[in-house]
């Protein structure tokens, strides 16, 4: 197999679809795949309720948050966090830090009216996130929403922010960690809402996870659809009708894989810290390649880095892909090159990276 930077659908584990593989045709001696197997059986609920214990146990869910597994991807958490948290008004507010957050502001704009964005990043082109102080929530706002990592432009928040309003009442933090869960540790109390769509650290794409704290299971609006409710899915055990049952299981293998294999997410965060150093020290140590990002804010999971002639950028991506390193091409709305680092891209992707870098600059420099 090829080292696949793609930021997503991104790479899975190979141990895990080598596993995948091996259950494809016979799961576990019950004769059928995990594919044909009804979500009501026995054998798949206790598939899924395996996946949502070892979830559970890799980020330490307390247990007053639901775990749900449902589909549409992340984009369907743009309108279902809004229509979820706003029954009994008040707004949406935002900290902006690039795409993917505006794509949610907009979602909530359209369905609600209006927005308030509490912060951003914008007027320094979101190259440097907004800190603490920054934060003005407006006098309303039913809670705060913030993308931690935006996986486009590579920049990530450097704090977990605290959402309180002019009136001292803290509102929920609500977060799309799409390109970060399960990459680090993380303090789940300090959410309301945490969605990720699965095609990065999870499983396949489609799937979504969201991590939802009890008492916000019934502040939705009326004429909310079942499969947008959290309280319904949360009621069904995210089968209000049939789930994404493959995926689900694949998440539940690379679940397993985080917990066994590598040995839980501190584990998983020492990983991921040395590739992200490895990578970062290649760009700062050349002038030939550069990351826009301020130091304190540079994504660990998605490293934009642009050639000093972008005549070169072809070349490089042709190159590259020749050499095995597949998917290294910015975002269609940046440019530049972008190579992903999540859980599944192993040291020696980064070290062929590197390498392969250090090569091309010598000979195209
Ligand atoms: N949010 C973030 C931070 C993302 O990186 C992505 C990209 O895949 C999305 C949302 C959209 O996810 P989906 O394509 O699953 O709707």
């Amino acid at each position: 197999r090829h080292y696949n930077f793609c930021a997503g659908p991104a790479a899975l584990p190979t141990a895990v679809l080598e596993r995948a593989q091996r259950e494809m045709l016979d799961y576990q001696g019950r004769g059928l795949s995990v594919m044909e197997m009804s979500h009501r059986s026995s054998e798949y609920v206790a598939i899924a309720e395996r996946a949502e214990a070892d979830l559970r146990e890799l980020l330490a869910v307390p247990d007053n948050y639901r775990v749900l597994f449902t589909q549409g991807g992340a984009t369907q958490q743009f309108a279902a966090v809004p229509m979820n948290l706003l029954g009994r008004g008040g707004r949406a507010n935002f900290i902006e830090t690039g795409i993917w957050g505006n794509k949610a502001i907009k979602e909530a704009r359209h369905l609600f009216g209006s927005a308030h964005i509490a912060a951003s990043s914008a007027e320094n082109g979101h190259v440097e996130a907004p800190q603490q102080a920054d934060i003005a929530l407006s006098d309303d706002a039913a809670y705060l929403h913030v993308t931690p990592n935006e996986t486009i432009g590579g920049l990530a928040l450097d704090f977990v922010p605290v959402a309180r309003r002019g009136d001292g009442v803290e509102v929920p933090l609500v977060a799309d960690l799409s390109s970060t869960i399960l990459s680090e540790p993380l303090d789940v109390s300090r959410f309301g809402v945490i969605y990720a769509g699965a095609q990065k650290n999870i499983g396949p794409a489609g799937l979504v996870l969201v991590i939802v704290r009890d008492d916000l299971l019934d502040q939705a609006v009326s004429e909310m659809p079942s499969l947008f409710s959290y309280r319904q899915l949360a009621e069904a055990g995210s089968m209000i009708n049939t789930p994404a049952t493959y995926s689900w299981y694949l998440a539940g293998l690379v679940f397993d894989w985080l917990k066994r294999d590598v040995g839980g997410l501190e584990a998983m965060a020492e990983i991921n810290d040395r590739k992200a150093a490895k990578l970062y020290e290649a760009i700062d140590r050349s002038d030939f390649y550069s990351n826009p990002i301020a130091v304190r804010n540079r994504s660990k999971m998605n490293v934009p880095f642009v050639l000093a002639d972008s005549a070169l950028d072809n070349a490089f991506l042709e190159e590259a892909e020749a050499a095995g390193l597949l998917n290294l091409k910015g975002h269609r709305s940046v440019g530049g090159m972008r190579a992903s680092l999540y859980n599944a891209v192993p040291e020696s992707a980064v070290d062929a990276l590197v390498a392969f870098m250090g090569d091309f600059e010598k000979r195209r420099g």
